[in-house]
């Protein structure tokens, strides 16, 4: 689905998936002035097709296009591109368990020109993939390696928008991740707190049942971990947003005060963290069973099995 924007949003148009063109000037390449979102659609049992707090992803969208100098597309419509893109292909939309379609709303500069300015033509684009479970055979823990020498994102930079720039800076970091046999790596501040992982946020849970997640302005606000973080409230734990130093997590670790440590995002729902690696250490994680818990809540109620009490589920179908 694309719609363009020029004065004003235009109507959209859902085409079949091919290459689009672009002027080798256009603004996207040279300056990386894109923004973008994942969201899933899961089909419940009754055939019907759902999303899940997409006015969420909608409002984060809108707070990237502010940071990148784009257009904020109004929510209703960016609901919209969800639906109509249903509509056409809604049989995309698997059934079964850990299944989804996989959506990706995304915004970038297609005006042609080489100075360095915000462009005034713009294009939004709506593509889909089926996908599959994210672990094969059961959710396993994952190990994680801590970058000393890069940084994902600075105060004042673009850490909080989902902008591809991001991405950009974490992949160097992420194969110094797999050469040091680890799944994923963590990012930590100019301060040395813990920030997120490449595409994931991350929750520390303390032997008194409070919970803890960095909170910054140069990490992404997770959808999933803040719906995590509303279910662990409705059972009665503490929930608090903070800078998290380094020094507290591997000391809580080793003290047996925190005694649960996991990442969580759209794609991997919640996954345990079974190590934290440096260059000279590695941290056995304690292992708990919240992570594993919320996760089956949250997978319960987006997937149709559970009653969905905060009105999370927007149905695309109907
Ligand atoms: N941090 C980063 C850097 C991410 O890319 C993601 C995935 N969108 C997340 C956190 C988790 O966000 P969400 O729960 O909304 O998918």
């Amino acid at each position: 689905i694309c719609w363009s924007v020029r004065g004003g949003w235009h109507r959209p148009r859902v085409s079949p998936y091919g290459p689009i063109s672009l002027d080798p000037a256009a603004a996207v390449l040279h300056y990386g002035q894109e923004i973008f979102e994942g969201i899933k659609a899961y089909r419940h049992a009754d055939g019907s097709v759902h999303t899940f707090r997409p006015d969420q992803n909608g409002r984060r969208l809108q707070r990237s296009a502010r940071r990148l100098a784009l257009p904020e597309l109004p929510v209703p419509y960016f609901l919209q591109s969800l639906r109509e893109l249903i509509a056409v292909d809604g049989a995309w939309v698997p059934s079964g368990e850990d299944q989804s379609l996989y959506l990706r709303p995304f915004m970038f500069a297609k005006e042609a020109f080489l100075g360095v300015r915000p462009a005034h033509k713009v294009a939004y684009y709506l593509i889909a993939s089926p996908a599959g479970a994210y672990f094969k055979g059961g959710v396993k823990p994952v190990s994680i390696w801590l970058s000393e020498d890069y940084s994902r994102a600075g105060k004042g930079g673009t850490g909080a928008a989902k902008t591809g720039g991001n991405y950009a800076a974490s992949l160097l970091p992420q194969s110094e991740a797999y050469e040091n046999e680890c799944d994923q790596v963590v990012f930590l501040d100019q301060d040395r707190n813990v920030e997120e992982l490449g595409g994931m946020n991350v929750v520390f849970v303390y032997k008194d049942g409070s919970i803890v997640t960095p909170q910054s302005d140069s990490i992404l606000e997770g959808i999933t971990r803040d719906s995590l973080l509303q279910l662990a409230r409705d059972r009665g734990h503490h929930v608090e947003g903070r800078n998290v130093p380094l020094t507290e997590w591997r000391e809580g670790v080793a003290s047996g005060d925190i005694v649960e440590v996991f990442a969580c995002g759209t794609a991997a729902v919640v996954t345990p963290i079974g190590t934290l690696k440096g260059r000279d250490f590695i941290d056995e994680q304690p292992s708990g069973t919240l992570a594993l818990e919320l996760r089956e809540e949250l997978t319960n109620i987006q997937y149709g099995r559970a009653e969905d009490k905060h009105g999370w589920l927007y149905r695309l179908d109907a």
